[in-house]
C-alpha cells in the first residue's frame, strides 16, 4: 500500500479540514458566540449613559471585569479592556516609558518577544530611549540572572513574555519579576499565549502589568486585556472620554468584554484536564514526526513548553512550500508566526535560538486546541512524511546531500534538543 501525495490530495476534498494553528487564532466557542449575540440583541446601550439601557450595559461590563479579575486573582480595578493584545503591549511599554522617563530612559526585553513588544521598543528607540535586547539560549530559555545583570540605575521597565508564540518555550517570569521588584523597576509580561493554557496569576508572578488577547482564548478578535497593578502608574495612550477609569478612552466593547470573560471562565474550568490532554497529543506528534522524518529537529524547550505547541525544522527544504502542500492536503499550519508568514525573512525567534536562516526556512509550527482529536494527529503523522519526502525530492540541497556533497546539520535520527553551531554547509 503505497499512497502518494496526489492520491491523498484527491481524497482530502472529502475530508474535513484540520486546524493546527491555534497560536494564530482560535474559533470562538459556541457559548461565547451566544453571549455576544444576546448582548448585541438585548443590551446595545452605552455604558456611560444615565438611563436604564446604559446602566444595564455598564453592569454587564463590570460583571465581565469582576469575573476576569477573580479568574486572575486580582482586583477588578486592576483589569482594563483594550482592543487587542497588541494594544495592551503598546500601552504597557510606551505608557511606562513616558511616565517614568524622568527617572531614566533604559528598557530591557528579549530577542524573542512578539512584534507588538519588539516594535513598541523600536518606536521608543527612535525617540531616544535605549533598549537592551537579552539573548536566549538554543531552547528559547532566558536565564533570569541576565536580567539582574542588565538592570542599571536608569532602567525603568523590563518586558519579558510568559510563553513564546512560535516555539512555545515558557520563561521564568516569576523569578524575573522578583528581580525587578527588588530593583524597583516596573515589570511587564506578555501573557497572551499563556492564558488559558497554564496557570496565570499576575500577582504571584510578581508582574506589574500583563497583556492578554481574546482571540487566542476562544473569544472573538478585537478584544484584549491589560492587568495593571494598583499603584503602577503609566501614561494613557488613547485619549478620549472617561472610560476605563479615565485611562483608556473609547466607548467600551460590552459584548466582547463579556465574551472574553465567558471564554476565560470556560478555559479555566477545564484547563487542567484539557492541557494534559493536549500535552499527550503534542508529545505523540513530536515523537512521531522525529521518528518518521529523518533530519528533523524540535525547536523550543523539550519540557518548559506550552501544552499545545510543536515546532519543527526539516533540513534540506526551502521556503514556505511545506505550508502550501499541507494546505492542499487539508491542514492549516504556520511556518513561524502569522505576522512573519507574509514576508520571506526567516522568523526572528528561530534566528534568535541560533538556527541558520536555511534551517529556519524549513520550519513548521503546529499548534493544537480544544477541537484537536487523536485522529487528527494520526492523519497528520501519515501525511506530513509524504509532504516532506516530496519536497526533498525536489530540493537541490537534498540531492547534494545524497551525493555526499553536503554535510547535514541535523543528524538523520533527528533531535529533541539540538544546538546548531556554525554556518550551513552550502555547496559552493
Ligand atoms: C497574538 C499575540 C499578540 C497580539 O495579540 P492581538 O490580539 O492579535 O493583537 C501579542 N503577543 C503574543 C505572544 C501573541 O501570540
Amino acid at each position: 500500500m503505497n499512497i502518494t501525495f496526489e492520491e491523498r490530495m484527491r481524497e482530502s476534498i472529502n475530508r474535513p479540514r484540520i486546524y493546527f494553528d491555534h497560536a494564530a487564532t482560535t474559533a470562538p466557542r459556541a457559548e461565547v458566540i451566544d453571549v455576544v449575540a444576546k448582548i448585541l440583541r438585548e443590551d446595545f446601550g452605552n455604558p456611560s449613559s444615565f438611563y436604564n439601557e446604559g446602566h444595564r450595559a455598564a453592569r454587564l461590563l463590570e460583571d465581565a471585569r469582576t469575573t476576569i479579575a477573580s479568574c486572575l486573582d486580582v482586583l477588578p480595578e486592576e483589569i482594563f479592556f483594550t482592543s487587542c493584545g497588541t494594544e495592551s503591549d503598546n500601552w504597557a511599554i510606551k505608557g511606562a516609558a513616558y511616565a517614568r522617563q524622568g527617572k531614566g530612559r533604559h528598557l530591557i526585553t528579549t530577542t524573542i518577544e512578539h512584534h507588538a513588544v519588539l516594535h513598541s521598543m523600536e518606536a521608543l528607540e527612535r525617540e531616544g530611549f535605549e533598549i537592551t535586547y537579552l539573548d536566549v539560549d538554543h531552547r528559547g530559555m532566558l536565564d533570569s540572572e541576565k536580567v539582574r545583570d542588565a538592570i542599571r540605575d536608569d532602567t525603568i521597565l523590563v518586558s519579558v513574555m510568559m510563553a513564546n508564540n512560535e516555539i512555545g518555550t515558557i520563561l521564568p517570569i516569576k523569578e524575573i519579576g522578583a528581580i525587578c521588584r527588588e530593583a524597583g523597576v516596573l515589570f511587564h509580561s506578555d501573557g497572551v499565549q499563556a492564558l488559558g493554557a497554564i496557570p496565570v496569576h499576575p500577582q504571584e508572578l510578581n508582574t506589574d502589568m500583563m497583556s492578554f488577547s481574546g482571540h487566542k482564548l476562544y473569544a472573538p478578535k478585537g478584544i484584549g486585556l491589560m492587568y495593571k497593578r494598583k499603584g503602577a502608574r503609566i501614561n494613557s495612550l488613547i485619549d478620549g472620554g472617561a472610560q476605563e477609569k479615565r485611562q483608556r478612552g473609547g466607548t467600551e466593547n460590552v459584548a466582547y468584554s463579556a465574551a472574553l470573560a465567558k471564554a476565560l471562565e470556560m478555559s479555566l474550568a477545564d484547563m487542567e484536564h484539557e492541557s494534559r490532554r493536549q500535552m499527550v497529543l503534542r508529545d505523540r506528534l513530536i515523537r512521531g514526526v522525529i521518528e518518521r522524518i529523518p533530519h528533523t529537529k524540535l525547536n523550543g524547550h523539550a519540557t518548559e513548553r506550552l501544552p499545545n505547541n510543536a515546532n519543527f525544522s526539516f533540513e534540506f527544504i526551502e521556503g514556505e512550500s511545506i505550508l502550501l502542500f499541507l494546505d492542499k492536503l487539508g491542514y492549516a499550519c504556520s511556518s513561524g508566526s502569522a505576522c512573519t508568514s507574509a514576508s520571506l525573512d526567516p522568523s526572528h525567534v528561530l534566528l534568535a535560538i541560533g538556527l541558520p536562516a536555511e534551517i529556519a526556512h524549513g520550519s513548521l509550527r503546529v499548534t493544537l486546541g480544544i477541537d484537536t482529536t487523536d485522529e487528527d494527529i494520526d492523519s497528520f503523522l501519515f501525511d506530513l512524511p509524504l509532504v516532506i519526502e516530496r519536497l526533498r525530492n525536489m530540493s537541490p540541497l537534498y540531492s547534494d546531500y545524497r551525493r555526499g556533497k553536503l554535510q547535514p546539520l541535523i543528524p538523520e535520527e533527528g533531535s529533541l534538543d539540538l544546538k546548531i553551531d556554525g554556518s550551513y554547509g552550502w555547496p559552493s
